[in-house]
């Protein structure tokens, strides 16, 4: 079964320091590296190393930075659908202190421009059965209309609301499965307890609440529960947990698309997420296509 991925893609430039500059003070890094980042590229890319087949779709800028990009997701993925728009090429800049604190600046032209369902052949592409998946980078009007899209061709769809623009969120009542970490879960709710959270988030419409707990694993509530269900988190030492809850969603989609029921699905992205955080990196600590298969065997 087929995983759609809508979402950003980009270049992530990440400086190491041992101290944050003060405003108007100029220090020099430590370490500095350039990579391939954004929500979209990263589930993609999970979800692809699960082995499910995945289709890609993103906006870049007609720039050398957009080349460089799309050449780094077409050594990943086989479908990549990309919309060009005469604007920079997105990006972020992550700058992270010895004690492992970061602040992100990020320039996403790109994906504020793009309109998938107004400009790309995803609507007709997609079918039922399919899984689309869309995260809060883009317009939420976009998103809604990829979600509304999906949900008139019968495509099953997994909402990842984040980042939270409380100005323009997306419409949960369209999502099959909503996904969300648990800073996220109490912004979204006021609620400081998870089981509160995910019930008020159900009550926005989506059938399925799936919220991220960090190294206590998720929490999941609907698909025919009476209650929530925790799951646990494998057990790991974490060395950085930069892109885990990336991971979790694209090998979720990957899982559900393989076949999994949902439960099975939600243990497997667990045990991938667990992977990916004993390792530095974003998209360089997701497991690799082997690793994914032997969680499976
Ligand atoms: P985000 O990455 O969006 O901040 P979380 O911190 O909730 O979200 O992490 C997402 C998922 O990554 C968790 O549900 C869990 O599966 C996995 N994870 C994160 N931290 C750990 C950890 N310390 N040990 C094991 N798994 C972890």
């Amino acid at each position: 079964m087929h995983v759609h991925v809508v979402g950003n893609a980009c270049i992530d430039t990440t400086f190491r320091l041992g101290r944050f500059p003060a405003a108007g003070e100029t220090l020099n890094a430590t370490a500095y590296a350039d990579g391939l980042g954004g929500k979209g590229a990263n589930q993609a890319v999970a979800a692809a190393r699960t082995g499910a087949a995945v289709t890609l779709w993103t906006a870049l800028g007609k720039d050398p930075l957009g080349a460089w990009i799309r050449s780094q997701l077409d050594m990943e993925l086989s479908d990549v659908q990309v919309s060009e728009f005469d604007l920079p090429s997105d990006r972020s800049t992550i700058v992270i202190d010895a004690g492992g604190e970061n602040f992100i600046v990020s320039g996403v032209a790109c994906s504020e421009a793009f309109d998938p369902i107004a400009q790309t052949a995803l609507a007709r592409r997609i079918t039922p059965g399919e899984i689309l998946v869309c995260q809060g980078n883009l317009r939420g009007a976009a998103t809604n209309a990829c979600l509304r899209a999906a949900r008139k061709n019968g495509t099953r769809t997994i909402l990842n609301a984040s980042p939270i623009d409380e100005a323009a969120l997306p419409d949960f009542g369209l999502a099959d499965m909503l996904v969300v970490n648990q800073s996220e879960a109490k912004a979204l709710t006021g609620q400081m307890d998870m089981a509160a959270a995910a019930g008020a988030l159900a009550a926005k419409g989506a059938a399925t609440v799936a919220i991220t707990l960090g190294a206590e694993g998720c929490l999941v509530l609907g698909h025919g529960q009476a209650g929530a269900l925790c799951l646990p988190a494998p057990h790991v030492k974490a060395l950085d947990t930069s892109g885990a809850g990336d991971v979790f969603c694209g090998c979720l989609a990957g899982g559900l698309a393989r076949g999994m029921p949902i439960t099975s699905g939600l243990k497997f992205a667990l045990a991938a997420a667990a992977i990916s955080v004993t390792r530095p990196g974003t998209l360089l600590s997701c497991p690799s296509a082997s690793e994914m298969a032997a969680l499976v065997d």
